[in-house]
Protein backbone atom coordinates (compact mmCIF):
# COMPACT_ATOMS: atom_id res chain seq x y z
CA UNK A 1 0.00 0.00 0.00
CA UNK A 2 0.90 3.60 -1.06
CA UNK A 3 2.19 5.96 1.92
CA UNK A 4 -0.62 7.86 2.90
CA UNK A 5 0.63 9.75 5.91
CA UNK A 6 3.63 12.22 6.19
CA UNK A 7 5.68 9.67 8.44
CA UNK A 8 9.24 9.23 7.36
CA UNK A 9 10.80 6.48 8.86
CA UNK A 10 14.35 6.89 10.39
CA UNK A 11 16.39 5.22 7.48
CA UNK A 12 14.52 7.12 4.64
CA UNK A 13 17.19 8.96 2.85
CA UNK A 14 15.86 11.52 0.27
CA UNK A 15 19.12 11.01 -2.15
CA UNK A 16 18.35 7.51 -1.85
CA UNK A 17 14.80 6.88 -1.92
CA UNK A 18 13.53 10.37 -3.87
CA UNK A 19 9.71 9.44 -2.28
CA UNK A 20 7.87 8.03 0.23
CA UNK A 21 6.04 5.58 -2.25
CA UNK A 22 9.61 4.27 -3.88
CA UNK A 23 10.97 4.46 -0.40
CA UNK A 24 8.16 1.32 0.06
CA UNK A 25 8.00 -0.05 -3.25
CA UNK A 26 4.81 1.36 -4.68
CA UNK A 27 2.86 3.60 -7.72
CA UNK A 28 1.54 6.76 -6.84
CA UNK A 29 -2.08 5.20 -8.16
CA UNK A 30 -1.61 1.70 -5.96
CA UNK A 31 -2.84 -0.94 -6.83
CA UNK A 32 -4.63 0.23 -10.04
CA UNK A 33 -1.19 0.75 -11.67
CA UNK A 34 -0.62 -3.09 -11.36
CA UNK A 35 -0.48 -3.45 -14.77
CA UNK A 36 0.92 -0.42 -15.90
CA UNK A 37 3.98 -2.78 -17.38
CA UNK A 38 1.54 -4.08 -20.16
CA UNK A 39 0.55 -0.75 -20.58
CA UNK A 40 -2.82 -1.29 -18.63
CA UNK A 41 -4.12 1.21 -15.84
CA UNK A 42 -7.49 0.61 -13.85
CA UNK A 43 -9.95 3.16 -14.02
CA UNK A 44 -13.40 3.09 -12.72
CA UNK A 45 -15.80 3.39 -15.70
CA UNK A 46 -19.27 4.08 -16.48
CA UNK A 47 -21.09 2.91 -18.80
CA UNK A 48 -22.28 5.26 -21.39
CA UNK A 49 -25.41 3.58 -22.93
CA UNK A 50 -27.74 0.58 -21.96
CA UNK A 51 -26.17 -2.83 -22.83
CA UNK A 52 -26.85 -6.40 -23.19
CA UNK A 53 -23.99 -8.42 -22.21
CA UNK A 54 -22.75 -10.76 -24.74
CA UNK A 55 -21.79 -13.90 -22.26
CA UNK A 56 -25.27 -14.07 -20.08
CA UNK A 57 -27.08 -11.73 -22.52
CA UNK A 58 -28.50 -10.13 -19.29
CA UNK A 59 -29.43 -6.40 -19.83
CA UNK A 60 -26.67 -4.08 -17.89
CA UNK A 61 -28.27 -0.40 -17.81
CA UNK A 62 -26.57 3.01 -18.46
CA UNK A 63 -23.85 4.29 -15.59
CA UNK A 64 -23.18 0.81 -14.25
CA UNK A 65 -19.77 1.53 -13.26
CA UNK A 66 -16.88 -0.78 -13.48
CA UNK A 67 -13.02 -1.14 -12.62
CA UNK A 68 -11.92 -1.46 -15.87
CA UNK A 69 -8.83 -1.98 -17.78
CA UNK A 70 -7.88 0.96 -19.77
CA UNK A 71 -4.77 1.10 -22.25
CA UNK A 72 -4.24 2.92 -25.56
CA UNK A 73 -5.23 1.12 -28.98
CA UNK A 74 -4.49 4.05 -31.39
CA UNK A 75 -4.84 7.38 -32.36
CA UNK A 76 -7.24 9.62 -34.27
CA UNK A 77 -4.94 12.23 -35.47
CA UNK A 78 -3.39 13.71 -32.36
CA UNK A 79 -6.04 11.77 -30.57
CA UNK A 80 -5.49 9.04 -28.23
CA UNK A 81 -7.98 6.27 -29.03
CA UNK A 82 -8.50 4.26 -25.17
CA UNK A 83 -9.69 0.72 -24.85
CA UNK A 84 -12.10 -0.23 -21.42
CA UNK A 85 -12.00 -3.56 -20.79
CA UNK A 86 -15.16 -4.92 -18.48
CA UNK A 87 -15.43 -7.63 -16.88
CA UNK A 88 -19.42 -8.60 -16.39
CA UNK A 89 -20.47 -8.53 -12.86
CA UNK A 90 -23.55 -10.94 -13.74
CA UNK A 91 -21.20 -14.02 -15.29
CA UNK A 92 -17.98 -12.82 -15.58
CA UNK A 93 -17.56 -12.22 -19.05
CA UNK A 94 -15.21 -9.99 -20.31
CA UNK A 95 -16.51 -6.94 -22.83
CA UNK A 96 -14.67 -4.11 -24.44
CA UNK A 97 -15.95 -0.41 -25.51
CA UNK A 98 -12.96 2.35 -26.85
CA UNK A 99 -13.87 5.63 -27.71
CA UNK A 100 -14.27 6.77 -31.00
CA UNK A 101 -12.64 10.71 -31.98
CA UNK A 102 -13.69 10.69 -34.88
CA UNK A 103 -17.61 10.64 -34.19
CA UNK A 104 -16.88 11.55 -30.52
CA UNK A 105 -19.01 9.22 -28.67
CA UNK A 106 -18.14 5.39 -27.21
CA UNK A 107 -18.50 1.91 -29.45
CA UNK A 108 -18.82 -1.87 -28.58
CA UNK A 109 -15.93 -3.84 -29.79
CA UNK A 110 -16.60 -7.11 -28.66
CA UNK A 111 -18.74 -9.06 -25.91
CA UNK A 112 -21.88 -7.36 -25.79
CA UNK A 113 -24.13 -5.70 -28.05
CA UNK A 114 -25.06 -1.56 -27.66
CA UNK A 115 -28.83 -1.00 -27.40
CA UNK A 116 -29.46 1.09 -30.08
CA UNK A 117 -31.40 4.38 -28.84
CA UNK A 118 -29.53 7.16 -29.95
CA UNK A 119 -31.03 10.21 -31.63
CA UNK A 120 -31.95 9.79 -35.16
CA UNK A 121 -32.41 13.65 -36.31
CA UNK A 122 -33.63 12.15 -39.49
CA UNK A 123 -36.41 10.19 -38.05
CA UNK A 124 -37.78 12.82 -35.90
CA UNK A 125 -38.11 15.27 -38.14
CA UNK A 126 -34.83 16.93 -38.14
CA UNK A 127 -31.77 17.06 -40.91
CA UNK A 128 -29.84 14.48 -41.50
CA UNK A 129 -26.65 13.92 -40.56
CA UNK A 130 -23.87 12.66 -43.49
CA UNK A 131 -20.45 11.36 -43.55
CA UNK A 132 -18.49 14.06 -45.43
CA UNK A 133 -15.37 12.08 -45.69
CA UNK A 134 -16.90 8.93 -47.23
CA UNK A 135 -14.85 6.38 -48.17
CA UNK A 136 -15.02 5.90 -52.11
CA UNK A 137 -15.41 2.57 -54.22
CA UNK A 138 -11.97 1.37 -54.43
CA UNK A 139 -9.82 2.49 -57.42
CA UNK A 140 -8.71 0.63 -60.15
CA UNK A 141 -5.25 0.94 -60.12
CA UNK A 142 -4.55 0.63 -63.85
CA UNK A 143 -6.81 3.51 -64.02
CA UNK A 144 -4.91 5.78 -61.61
CA UNK A 145 -1.69 5.29 -63.24
CA UNK A 146 -3.20 6.09 -66.98
CA UNK A 147 -4.55 9.13 -65.41
CA UNK A 148 -1.31 10.26 -63.79
CA UNK A 149 0.54 8.91 -66.61
CA UNK A 150 -1.64 11.13 -68.53
CA UNK A 151 -0.87 14.27 -66.40
CA UNK A 152 2.57 13.91 -66.40
CA UNK A 153 2.74 13.63 -69.85
CA UNK A 154 0.21 16.69 -70.25
CA UNK A 155 2.52 18.56 -67.48
CA UNK A 156 5.69 17.87 -69.74
CA UNK A 157 4.44 18.63 -72.76
CA UNK A 158 1.68 21.14 -72.61
CA UNK A 159 2.53 22.96 -69.67
CA UNK A 160 6.10 23.32 -68.95
CA UNK A 161 7.20 24.81 -72.26
CA UNK A 162 4.06 26.84 -72.33
CA UNK A 163 5.22 28.29 -69.21
CA UNK A 164 8.88 28.62 -70.48
CA UNK A 165 7.59 30.81 -73.78
CA UNK A 166 5.58 33.06 -71.38
CA UNK A 167 8.81 33.45 -68.84
CA UNK A 168 11.06 34.10 -71.43
CA UNK A 169 8.09 36.74 -73.08
CA UNK A 170 8.09 38.26 -69.40
CA UNK A 171 11.81 38.19 -69.77
CA UNK A 172 12.50 39.73 -72.96
CA UNK A 173 9.83 42.41 -72.05
CA UNK A 174 10.71 43.58 -69.04
CA UNK A 175 14.42 43.26 -69.64
CA UNK A 176 15.26 47.31 -70.30
CA UNK A 177 11.87 49.52 -69.82
CA UNK A 178 13.89 52.23 -70.30
CA UNK A 179 15.02 51.34 -74.15
CA UNK A 180 11.16 50.46 -74.76
CA UNK A 181 10.16 53.02 -73.71
CA UNK A 182 12.11 55.31 -75.40
CA UNK A 183 11.81 53.50 -78.73
CA UNK A 184 7.62 53.95 -78.39
CA UNK A 185 7.75 58.00 -77.58
CA UNK A 186 9.70 58.00 -80.35
CA UNK A 187 8.08 55.90 -83.25
CA UNK A 188 5.05 57.95 -82.02
CA UNK A 189 6.62 61.33 -82.49
CA UNK A 190 7.45 60.57 -85.87
CA UNK A 191 3.79 59.27 -86.11
CA UNK A 192 2.59 62.15 -84.93
CA UNK A 193 4.03 64.36 -87.60
CA UNK A 194 2.99 62.17 -90.05
CA UNK A 195 -0.79 62.23 -88.93
CA UNK A 196 -0.96 66.16 -88.50
CA UNK A 197 0.47 67.12 -91.63
CA UNK A 198 -2.41 64.40 -93.33
CA UNK A 199 -4.83 66.14 -91.20
CA UNK A 200 -3.70 69.24 -92.22
CA UNK A 201 -4.36 68.29 -96.10
CA UNK A 202 -7.38 66.56 -95.08
CA UNK A 203 -8.78 69.77 -93.55
CA UNK A 204 -7.45 72.38 -96.83
CA UNK A 205 -9.13 69.47 -99.21
CA UNK A 206 -12.32 69.79 -97.53
CA UNK A 207 -12.78 72.88 -97.35
CA UNK A 208 -11.88 73.86 -100.76
CA UNK A 209 -14.96 71.56 -101.91
CA UNK A 210 -17.40 71.98 -98.69
CA UNK A 211 -16.70 68.66 -97.22
CA UNK A 212 -18.55 67.52 -94.27
CA UNK A 213 -15.88 67.33 -91.22
CA UNK A 214 -17.21 63.86 -90.54
CA UNK A 215 -16.26 62.87 -94.11
CA UNK A 216 -13.32 60.41 -93.36
CA UNK A 217 -10.98 60.60 -97.12
CA UNK A 218 -9.11 57.36 -98.46
CA UNK A 219 -5.44 58.03 -98.37
CA UNK A 220 -3.41 59.30 -101.18
CA UNK A 221 -1.96 56.83 -102.36
CA UNK A 222 -0.72 54.97 -105.64
CA UNK A 223 -3.79 52.15 -105.60
CA UNK A 224 -6.58 54.71 -104.47
CA UNK A 225 -5.20 56.88 -107.50
CA UNK A 226 -5.21 53.84 -109.77
CA UNK A 227 -8.93 52.71 -108.61
CA UNK A 228 -10.13 56.26 -108.85
CA UNK A 229 -8.82 56.62 -112.61
CA UNK A 230 -10.52 53.06 -113.13
CA UNK A 231 -13.47 54.73 -111.95
CA UNK A 232 -13.27 57.64 -113.91
CA UNK A 233 -13.15 55.86 -116.93
CA UNK A 234 -15.70 53.45 -116.17
CA UNK A 235 -18.02 56.17 -115.55
CA UNK A 236 -16.77 57.95 -118.70
CA UNK A 237 -17.23 55.00 -121.13
CA UNK A 238 -21.21 55.01 -120.03
CA UNK A 239 -21.36 58.17 -120.39
CA UNK A 240 -20.81 58.21 -123.83
CA UNK A 241 -22.64 54.52 -124.17
CA UNK A 242 -25.65 56.43 -122.89
CA UNK A 243 -25.07 59.32 -125.37
CA UNK A 244 -24.26 57.49 -128.32
CA UNK A 245 -27.88 55.39 -127.44
CA UNK A 246 -29.66 58.95 -126.75
CA UNK A 247 -28.46 60.51 -130.04
CA UNK A 248 -29.61 56.97 -131.96
CA UNK A 249 -32.91 56.84 -130.47
CA UNK A 250 -33.06 60.81 -131.32
CA UNK A 251 -32.32 59.71 -134.67
CA UNK A 252 -34.59 57.01 -135.34
CA UNK A 253 -37.40 59.22 -134.00
CA UNK A 254 -36.29 61.41 -137.05
CA UNK A 255 -35.57 59.26 -139.97
CA UNK A 256 -39.50 57.60 -139.21
CA UNK A 257 -41.12 60.66 -139.04
CA UNK A 258 -42.12 61.35 -142.60
CA UNK A 259 -43.86 58.40 -142.56
CA UNK A 260 -46.12 59.59 -140.38
CA UNK A 261 -46.42 62.84 -138.94
CA UNK A 262 -48.19 61.44 -135.80
CA UNK A 263 -44.68 59.72 -134.39
CA UNK A 264 -43.56 63.49 -134.14
CA UNK A 265 -46.21 63.98 -131.53
CA UNK A 266 -45.56 60.54 -129.68
CA UNK A 267 -42.54 61.80 -129.03
CA UNK A 268 -43.28 64.82 -127.96
CA UNK A 269 -46.11 63.15 -126.25
CA UNK A 270 -43.10 60.21 -124.84
CA UNK A 271 -40.81 63.06 -123.77
CA UNK A 272 -42.88 64.54 -121.79
CA UNK A 273 -45.20 67.49 -121.06
CA UNK A 274 -43.22 68.35 -118.41
CA UNK A 275 -40.56 69.91 -121.36
CA UNK A 276 -40.16 73.43 -121.35
CA UNK A 277 -41.66 76.30 -124.21
CA UNK A 278 -37.96 76.29 -125.19
CA UNK A 279 -37.05 73.19 -125.55
CA UNK A 280 -40.42 72.14 -127.76
CA UNK A 281 -40.26 74.96 -129.77
CA UNK A 282 -36.62 74.04 -130.75
CA UNK A 283 -37.80 70.46 -131.44
CA UNK A 284 -40.67 72.09 -133.42
CA UNK A 285 -37.97 73.51 -135.83
CA UNK A 286 -36.05 70.21 -135.94
CA UNK A 287 -39.61 68.11 -137.22
CA UNK A 288 -40.14 71.03 -139.90
CA UNK A 289 -36.33 70.88 -140.93
CA UNK A 290 -35.96 67.31 -141.28
CA UNK A 291 -39.96 66.91 -142.84
CA UNK A 292 -38.74 69.38 -145.82
CA UNK A 293 -35.57 67.81 -146.10
CA UNK A 294 -37.23 64.29 -145.76
CA UNK A 295 -39.45 65.53 -148.95
CA UNK A 296 -36.31 66.53 -151.30
CA UNK A 297 -33.87 63.90 -150.18
CA UNK A 298 -34.09 60.19 -149.63
CA UNK A 299 -33.44 59.76 -146.29
CA UNK A 300 -33.47 56.46 -145.18
CA UNK A 301 -34.21 55.54 -141.85
CA UNK A 302 -31.88 54.24 -139.60
CA UNK A 303 -32.37 51.12 -137.05
ZN1 LIG B 1 -22.66 -11.07 -18.36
Amino acid sequence: MQGFNKYYPPDFDPDKHGSLNSYRGKHALGDRARKLDQGILITRFELPFNIWCGHCDAHVGMGVRYNAEKRKIGNYYSTPIYAFRCKCHLCGGWFELQTDPKNTRYVVTEGARQKDEDWDPEENGGFAVHDTDKVGAPVDPLAALEKSTDAQNHMTKVQLPRLEELQSFSEQRSADPYALSVRVRKRFREQKKVDKQLQAEDDALKGRYGLPETLSLVRDDEESKKAAKEEWERAKHQEELSAKAKRRRIGAAVGSLPASVSSGSRIAKRQGSSSTPAVSSLRARILENTARHSGSSTLKPRR
